[in-house]
């Protein structure tokens, strides 16, 4: 299996060509064509499978396809646990987006640092790598609205409810509109996670790698 056979266009094709990426890992062939016809995916996946490529190819691919954004609307966000992982998400998209024909604008936003220079650099943006609390206060201060989020991504989900940001996610998840595109990865199925799941996924694509 090639990453050619999965759906993705000749631009993207060439992206991953050149960022040295040779053949597309298992997690890879089952969620990228999935992702791409907008169905819900459950991935069961540890670091290492391959699992943050396997979304993040599908979802530069309906980018390519969207005029630039000048809003401060978010098509895309990503949910993450930690700011280790905001930022090696946001690698893999720079990777990526290097070498693609339409920019594609990502910010990694996380707490411990300072809020203002991340606000004064949030419009326009395409993808929103975002651990909880940091988004909510993005959010409350009015600085990105989440009204036309077409894709939502979940990463370690079970990491994330274990550092206790159930709240801040049922929260996020009121304010998301209804009708969009689920993605949740989790490295374990414990039952928070199960019911995280229930109410987040619809007639999702499982993958257990
Ligand atoms: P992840 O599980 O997303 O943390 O990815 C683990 C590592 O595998 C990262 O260093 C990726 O750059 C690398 N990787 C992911 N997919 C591929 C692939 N198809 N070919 C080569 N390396 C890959």
């Amino acid at each position: 299996m090639k990453f050619s056979d999965l759906g993705l266009s000749p631009k993207l094709v060439e992206a991953i060509d050149k960022a040295n990426y040779e053949n597309p890992y298992p997690i890879q062939i089952e969620a990228i064509p999935a992702i791409l016809q907008k169905r819900d995916v459950l991935g069961i996946a540890q670091t290492g499978s391959g699992k943050t490529a396997s979304y993040i190819l599908p979802i530069l691919e309906s980018i390519q396809q969207k005029d630039i954004n000048k809003s401060r609307s978010i098509p895309v966000l990503i949910i993450v646990p930690t700011r280790e992982l905001a930022a090696q998400v946001e690698e893999v998209i720079r990777i990526f987006s290097e070498y693609l024909p339409r920019k594609v604008k990502s910010m990694a936003v996380f707490g411990g640092v300072s809020i203002n220079p991340q606000m004064m650099k949030l419009n326009g943006t395409d993808i929103l790598v975002a651990t909880p609390g940091r988004l909510l206060d993005l959010l409350s201060k009015n600085a990105i609205s989440l009204a036309d989020l077409s894709t939502l991504v979940l990463d370690e989900a079970d990491k994330v409810l274990n550092l206790g940001f159930k709240e801040e996610i049922d929260e996020i998840l009121s304010r998301l509109p209804k009708d969009r595109q689920n993605i949740l990865f989790s490295a374990t199925m414990e039952d928070s996670v199960a019911l995280l799941i229930d109410k987040l996924l619809k007639n999702p694509l499982k993958i257990d790698i």
